[in-house]
């Protein structure tokens, strides 16, 4: 694995829930993600993916663990050094249009941060730069003057990356990208997003309850349930020898290319919904849902076990 720009280590992030009662969105996660991959965060809603990708961009303190950049504690920089690392790490958020301002013109929205870190101080040169970023994206120069309700969901989140990288970020996050979008234009966007992170050496968070997608774009592949991490690997071992039941669960719905594997492989509905992470019962967080769990399940939470070749997966069956 590439060597790791960023470093995830115990990482919780609780959220008062009225008297004596915590919501645990995240519960001890560790991970690491190496320069110039991807890491693909699963699981359906609620199950603190996004927490994670706000907790590691300081929008939400940590409440236990810690974040380390190319191996610097975040928790430990000073104000002007924070301000650094905002540049070098960015969002795209998920909903393209609810995440730019509709009073600005797209080229007001990716000057803004230009003109907060103060680059680009000649407003000639600024306004080139955010040209050229409109163009990266497959825009033109035009759309600088319009404003996002005159664009479409594709072109807005294609606004959405230029205004990510107008800073040159190191790292983005990219929290349920494409999941607003048409099918179509889910494959252009990934498919942009992988031309960049070739061309420019970007690391990414990719955000999504979409399996399929991930498949395409991550090197690694983590499954999240209840604010816990319970499987991680390559994203190629994680899809063919999927170890833990939830992983397994949901890969049975993602269609697979094969029709011979699709007919071997029987299709697992999950039953229920995820229960609430608020005071969560002690044991296995999926204990609930899962056909096969045992009496131990019910009081004894499992822990990450290591099945070899970077593989993890927490569960008592293994
Ligand atoms: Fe199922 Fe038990 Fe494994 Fe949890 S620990 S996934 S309940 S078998």
């Amino acid at each position: 694995m590439a060597a790791p720009l960023i470093q995830v280590e115990n990482l919780k992030k609780y959220f008062p829930a009225g008297r004596k009662q915590l919501l645990k969105a995240v519960d001890d996660v560790s991970f690491s993600i190496g320069r110039g991959t991807t890491l693909g965060l699963v699981g359906e809603s609620g199950c603190g993916k996004t927490t994670i990708g706000r907790t590691i961009l300081g929008i939400y303190e940590p409440d236990g663990g810690r974040v380390l950049y190319d191996g610097a504690d975040l928790a430990k920089l000073n104000k002007a050094q924070k301000k650094a690392m905002t540049r070098k790490m960015q969002m795209v958020f998920q909903d393209p249009y609810a995440s730019l301002n509709p009073f600005f013109t797209v080229g007001e929205i990716i000057e803004e941060g230009l003109l907060i870190h103060k680059l680009y101080p000649d407003k000639a040169q600024r306004r080139e730069r955010v040209y050229g970023l409109l163009e990266l994206v497959g825009l033109n120069r035009e759309h600088a003057n319009r404003f996002p309700h005159e664009f479409s969901g594709g072109q807005r989140q294609r606004v959405g990356i230029a205004r990510a990288l107008a800073l040159e970020p190191e790292f983005l996050v990219c929290d349920e990208a494409i999941s607003a979008l048409d099918v179509s234009i889910q494959a252009q966007v990934v498919n942009m997003l992988m031309q960049f992170q070739r061309e420019m050496s970007l690391t990414y968070l990719f955000i999504t309850h979409d399996l399929s997608m991930v498949r395409h774009i991550a090197d690694q592949t983590a499954v999240m349930y209840m604010g816990k991490m319970v499987e991680y690997a390559d994203t190629g071992e994680l899809y063919s020898r999927p170890a833990h039941p939830y992983t397994i669960g949901l890969l049975s719905a993602v269609p697979a290319a094969d029709p011979d594997y699709q007919k071997s492989h029987q299709r697992i509905h999950l039953q229920g919904e995820v229960p609430s992470p608020i005071n969560p019962k002690p044991g296995c967080r999926f204990c609930g849902r899962c056909s096969k769990a045992l009496p131990r399940c019910a009081e004894e939470e499992p822990v990450l076990k290591n099945l070899g070749g970077g593989h993890f997966a927490a569960c008592h069956l293994l």
